[in-house]
């Protein structure tokens, strides 16, 4: 299975969690610390199920997210 890793802009996110729902594998979750903004920004928390597919990158209203998709390999080497 295709191994996917995305990276967040936690100051921008509006924590509208549009992302997580649309993940089909619930990789997204709110975070449990604040931006300087007052809101929970959405946190990478079950990296091992995501599969690149960047629905959570075509959802988000305001490009908070990257999308990657990892060369077999890259998570045992730490690259992750
Ligand atoms: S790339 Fe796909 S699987 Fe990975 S977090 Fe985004 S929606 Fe979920
Ligand atoms: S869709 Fe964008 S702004 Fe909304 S929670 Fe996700 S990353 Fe944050």
């Amino acid at each position: 299975m295709r191994q996917g890793k995305v990276t967040i802009n936690r100051e921008r996110c509006k924590a509208c969690y549009l992302c997580a729902e649309s993940c089909p594998f619930k990789v997204l979750e709110p975070d449990t610390a604040m931006n300087s903004s007052g809101v929970y920004p959405v946190k990478f928390a079950k990296a091992e199920k995501c599969t690149a597919c960047a629905s959570c990158y075509r959802m988000c209203p305001d490009t908070v997210l990257t999308v990657y998709e990892l060369e077999a390999g890259d998570a045992e080497r730490g690259e992750k």
